[in-house]
């Protein structure tokens, strides 16, 4: 296979159909690919036989499905979260995790090669920035997920008799997406969106807009164009300091984006759109989680459609700190709700496995 084929993965439904004309075939045989894709996820092009064999050939000869061979694959003792490392067509590699807990199947999914903000605590930054991931290797990472779901679901028969839809389709299956692997997505926008359209599609994976989270270190102008498009995801941004002096020692991407800047962003967008936006906040024992800053932060937040969730810090290699204790994270959330902010402690999963929040880093 060329190493130019056209990626699968790369195409909107739209777009398919688009190639399929410029092909000189039906619609119909666009959209019986499209369900192959993102229904059957179909990982051979061979096994695609309601497809012309004229188109068959011309997809293996000219494409490529774009599904990322798994280098490794690791379980975390708590049952509830598995890390994957993918290969990318270039050799560099990511990785996705998927968690099962409190219910819900989610992809913490990755949108670059490392990540050029260099947040000091966070294995991704700590790694540098090699290069944006397209909208296929981004889209591939979501269907490997959904591909695991389905297979655990055929080990565990209860699991899929919990499932729905057709028998053939009884399974476990992805719902959820957090924009929260390696990089910053705000950084590769236009990647990043195409691949949620395509994760969107009605008639493909059909992920709920309210169940997809992107989250930013703050990247104050893709702030402003996820309001100016009405994008209807979740928004995250990552805060982790309340006055810009104490943010800009963690966060260097706050240079370019000051801490009054992205506040403003912040206000444009919950009031355009009528929404919320989520806070982080990595909690550090002795350097952010204390009252002071807590009462900082709900000076800052007071008033805003917001919710605080606290990320007690997990440990990397370039980075000496400790997480908060559980008493200083309590006393900083009731802080927070003496503002009237609802604020939540993120539980700690898949620390043993290098797969908790700013753990994902690979060696180059
Ligand atoms: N680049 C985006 C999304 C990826 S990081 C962003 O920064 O928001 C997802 C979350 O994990 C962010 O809130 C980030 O600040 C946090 N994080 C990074 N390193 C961490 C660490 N070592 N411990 C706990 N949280 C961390
Ligand atoms: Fe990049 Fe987010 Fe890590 Fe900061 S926390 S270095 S923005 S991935």
């Amino acid at each position: 296979m060329s190493s130019h084929a056209l990626n699968l993965h790369d195409f909107t439904r739209a777009e398919l159909a688009a190639l399929m004309s410029a092909w000189d075939l039906s619609p119909v045989h666009a959209a019986r690919l499209w369900n192959y894709l993102y229904y059957e996820r179909e990982d051979n092009i061979a096994a695609m036989i309601d497809l012309p064999v004229r188109l068959r050939t011309r997809l293996e000869a000219e494409t490529t499905l774009g599904r990322l061979p798994v280098a490794r694959e690791t379980h975390s003792s708590d049952g509830f979260t598995r890390k994957y490392l993918l290969a990318l067509a270039d050799g560099h590699r990511i990785e996705t995790v998927l968690m099962r807990y409190t219910g819900r199947t989610t992809a913490c999914v990755s949108s670059q090669v490392g990540c050029a903000m260099g947040c000091v605590f966070c294995a991704t930054g700590q790694m540098g920035y090699t290069r944006h991931l397209t909208t296929g290797e981004i889209v591939a990472q979501a269907v490997h997920v959904d591909r695991v779901l389905r297979a655990t679901a055929a080990e565990t028969p209860a699991l899929a008799e919990a499932g729905h839809g057709s028998p053939h389709h009884r399974h476990e299956r992805l719902r959820n997406i957090v924009l929260m692997g390696m990089g910053e997505p705000l950084h590769n926008y236009d990647a990043v969106m195409k691949a949620i359209d395509i994760l969107r599609d009605s008639s493909g994976m059909a992920l709920g807009a309210k169940k997809i989270c992107i989250s930013t270190v703050g990247v104050v102008p893709g702030i402003i164009r996820l309001a100016d498009e009405n994008r209807p995801m979740h928004l995250a941004v990552s805060l982790h300091g309340a006055t810009q002096a104490e943010r800009l020692a963690l966060v260097p991407a706050a240079r370019a984006w000051p801490l009054d800047m992205l506040m403003d962003a912040c206000r444009y967008y919950t009031t355009k759109l009528g929404r919320r936006i989520f806070f982080e906040w990595t909690l550090i024992e002795g350097k952010n989680d204390g009252p002071d800053q807590a009462h900082a932060v709900g000076a800052l937040l007071r008033g805003m459609p917001a919710q605080v969730n606290l990320i007690p810090l997990n440990p990397t290699a370039g980075y000496a700190g400790a997480p908060s204790e559980n008493a200083a994270a309590k006393k900083f959330q009731a802080i927070l709700a003496d503002y009237g902010l609802p604020c939540t402690v993120r539980q700690r999963r898949g620390i043993d496995i290098g797969a908790g929040c700013g753990q994902l880093a690979v060696a180059e």
